[in-house]
């Protein structure tokens, strides 16, 4: 895996500039684990920064240009009922025999031998690879030094204190064979970008973000993506925007119908459908970092989550999607599924594993961050269907509410119930028209009480796909990158304005 960040941070008149890498090798073959269910997991993830190749140091304490690449391989073995796993960094026989070795050993180890069984699958067979136009490897670091200057450039004002433009890349090539028969190669390609301005006034600092505030958005395809995102053409609005909300008022509580665009949106699914319907928190195996979920197995087919439009779906064949993949880190071809049908519950984010101990799913959810690292239950993309209308249509029945736009924070309990989402700006809805501007707003509910008051989500037209590069999950932590298509929906009786 090779990675490539390029950020263009502006503060004053210092400039730093972070994170530049590219280089590759080939993948070369490798072997097998030796246990009844042994699977070889290679990779390039992110691993230790080589010595810098440039350094760009006009800021005091600017961070160098940093390469992030690494290969090796992955063991993950199943002995008598007890998992094992095991990495090396060396891509040849003896490396893979002496994680194999090392994997077995951790196996026969572990305290727990409670016979776990798998979903059975057919022996794959396969090659898949991101249909890219335009690698953003072969693009010129010129052109995307251009691109974030300009960006950023785009955003100054008088008070804006702080302006930065990223754009990123990522190619992660892997094969996995395993002991069933199955013999998979995968390249998966995805770029990013995003801008954020920092307006500062006396006491007041407020920020706006493009195309959202954690890392941009991120896409699987080549520069192509990001040259769609339009960083430049966005940036005067986000400067002019951060500057506004330096003097416009606070959101006022109360409980109301808010409108939440897209991207908002895109967070809400993660957090209050995509955790707590991975089940391996709902069996509590996942308890200790990420927490588990209000979730019973036994809800899957019954449990009310929301109102009849609420239908969520987990699909790994998404073009663009970051969870975009041929198979699965078990060989699970990828596939699309229901999570939430008309607001039941109707299923869950699986491994081979849990699949097998529910009696319901297959699989297919299961990834590993990098070689180095056990795959588990992750989101791939989780899609809030859309229904019907444009944001006007759906502002056109609200008297009197709030429409948000772009996460700015959040907070939700280790179950996954009880939630408060903050977010960069927000408008006054009066009358089925957008009113003032209000600075700081959050709202506040319970998950199946709040998608229970979901009476409208935008159509196909208004449906936008997000790629989030920061889920974070186990110990040691890894970090997935998953999609949110979402669209604008509103949603009655809604607490706003609660601060924190
Ligand atoms: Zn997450």
């Amino acid at each position: 895996m090779r990675v490539y960040q390029f950020r263009h941070q502006r503060a004053g008149r210092s400039v730093a500039v972070v994170n530049v890498g590219d280089d590759e090798g080939a993948l070369r073959n490798g072997g097998r684990g030796g246990a009844r269910c042994g699977r070889v997991l290679r990779g390039r993830p992110r691993g230790p920064d080589p010595p810098p190749a440039r350094r760009h140091e006009e800021r005091p304490g600017g961070r160098p240009l940093r390469r992030r690449e690494s290969e090796g391989i992955g063991v993950r073995v199943l002995v008598d009922g007890a998992w094992g796993f095991a990495g090396d960094r060396r891509l040849d026989e003896a490396g893979a025999r002496d994680a194999a070795s090392r994997a077995s050993a951790f196996a026969r180890a572990a305290p727990s031998r409670d016979g776990r069984q798998l979903t059975p699958i057919e022996a794959q067979q396969g090659r898949y690879q991101t249909q890219v136009e335009r690698d953003p490897f072969d693009v010129p670091l010129s052109e995307k030094i251009d691109l974030c200057l300009r960006a950023e450039e785009g955003m100054r004002q008088p008070k804006i204190k702080v302006t930065q433009a990223m754009v990123r890349a990522q190619r992660e090539e892997k094969v996995l064979v395993s002991s069933e028969g199955s013999s998979i190669e995968q390249a998966l390609v995805e770029c990013g970008g995003g801008i954020d301005a920092y307006a500062a006034d006396g006491d007041q600092l407020q920020v706006r973000s493009y195309p959202s505030q954690h890392s941009g958005a991120s896409g699987q395809g080549g520069w192509e993506y990001v040259e769609s995102l339009g960083l430049d053409r966005e940036a005067p609005r986000v400067g002019e925007q951060a500057v506004a909300l330096l003097t416009a008022d606070d959101c006022p509580p109360g409980r109301m119908t808010v409108v939440i665009d897209s991207e908002q949106m895109a967070l809400q699914v993660h957090e209050s459908v995509g955790h707590p319907t991975e089940l391996d928190r709902v069996y509590g195996t996942e308890a200790a970092y990420a927490g588990t979920s209000f979730l019973k197995a036994g809800d899957l087919g019954s449990l009310r989550y929301g109102s009849d439009l609420m239908n969520i779906t987990a699909d790994s064949t998404t073009p663009g999607g970051l969870g975009t993949f041929g198979f699965d880190d078990e060989a699970v071809p990828a596939r699309r599924e229901a999570i939430v049908e008309s607001g039941v519950l109707s299923g869950f984010l699986t491994s081979r594993e849990t699949a097998a101990k529910l009696g319901a799913g297959h699989g297919g959810s299961m990834r590993a961050e990098g070689w180095s690292r056990m795959p588990l239950v992750r989101m791939t993309n989780l899609h809030l269907e859309p229904n019907e209308g444009t944001l006007e249509d759906l502002l056109t029945d609200v008297d009197d509410g709030l429409f948000l736009e772009t996460n700015k924070s959040w907070s939700i309990d280790d179950k996954r119930l009880n939630f408060q989402f903050g977010t960069q700006i927000a408008w006054e809805i009066k009358k089925g028209k957008l009113g003032r501007m209000l600075r700081d707003a959050t709202y506040t509910g319970s998950t199946p009480v709040f998608w229970g008051s979901m009476d409208a989500v935008g159509g196909q037209e208004s449906w936008v796909l997000y790629g989030l590069t920061n889920c974070g999950k186990g110990q040691p932590g890894q970090s997935a990158h998953v999609s949110h298509g979402a669209a604008p929906a509103r949603f009655r009786d809604v607490q706003v304005g609660v601060k924190s």
